[in-house]
């Protein structure tokens, strides 16, 4: 059974850490920082067998080069991405199979925040970088809201139990905007509650579940008619198209 716990860096960043108890192999998910992830495997005892990026911003690619130093082993990242360091190249459905974590990850292409994101699926977890966050998502810096909202469509069609594992610790704020766009709905409401009472024990909110973010998440309920009337509201105009409706709520969010 494998162990993921986060390594915090910067700010509101969360490196995620894979272990095998059994054999105390470990790979990390997009290390900004390698001196965390050092500390943490010094202290823990582990061995580092494989660095997963999913997309080129400096806060999740930083460290791979001084990891590198350490221990040579395998990078994974997106084939559309320059970073340095990556050396195994992943295109949509390509397989990661960590021997050592005994591990299969499935690729799945998520443009929007960049143009060659990518994220990992398998066992029932979802590294998703900064494409979805708990009860939001990332912000459009190279793609187009039909690429951003397609993939997360593309997210919400995985089990409703999937593990979301996101790069950072933005599911406060994200409800406040969330309960913005829906006032009344009762799930965001409870969420709130729970997420302050973890933030009040300094926990992490993440791994979030697929489920409740179906329930909570304003950016994968762009089909909902709460969320089509406040997009409606903020343009005074009749937008139902989910494209429409999505780019609406990403732009009210950008400056909330
Ligand atoms: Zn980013």
């Amino acid at each position: 059974m494998l162990k993921v716990m986060p390594i915090a860096a910067f700010k509101d960043n969360y490196i995620w850490l894979l272990v095998n108890p059994a054999n105390r192999h470990c790979i990390v998910v997009d290390p900004g920082d390698a001196e965390p992830v050092i500390d943490v495997l010094k202290k823990e005892n582990l061995i580092l067998s494989a660095i997963l990026i999913t997309h080129h911003h400096h806060d999740h690619t930083g460290g791979i080069l001084t990891l590198l130093e350490h221990d040579a082993v395998p990078v994974y990242g997106p084939a559309t991405e320059s970073i340095p360091g990556v050396d195994h190249k992943l295109r949509n459905d390509d397989l990661v199979f960590i021997q050592a974590l005994d591990l299969e990850l499935r690729v799945l292409e998520i443009p929007g925040h960049t143009a060659g994101h990518i994220a990992y699926y398998g066992a029932e977890m979802l590294f998703c970088g900064d494409t979805l966050f708990g009860a939001g998502c990332g912000r459009l810096f190279e793609g187009t809201a039909e690429e951003m909202l397609h993939s997360l469509t593309k997210i919400s069609e995985l089990p409703n139990n999937t593990l979301i594992y996101s790069a950072h610790e933005y599911t406060a704020a994200n409800l406040r905007f969330a309960a913005t766009v829906e006032p009344f709905n009762a799930d965001i409401q409870k969420r709130i509650q729970d997420v302050a009472t973890i933030r009040e024990k300094n926990l992490p909110t993440l791994p979030s579940v697929l489920q409740l973010e179906k329930l909570t998440n304003p950016f994968l309920r762009c089909h909902i008619d709460s969320v089509v009337k406040s997009a409606q509201e903020q343009t005074h105009s009749q937008l139902m198209n989910p494209v429409d409706i999505f780019r609406t709520i990403r732009t009210w969010k950008d400056t909330f």
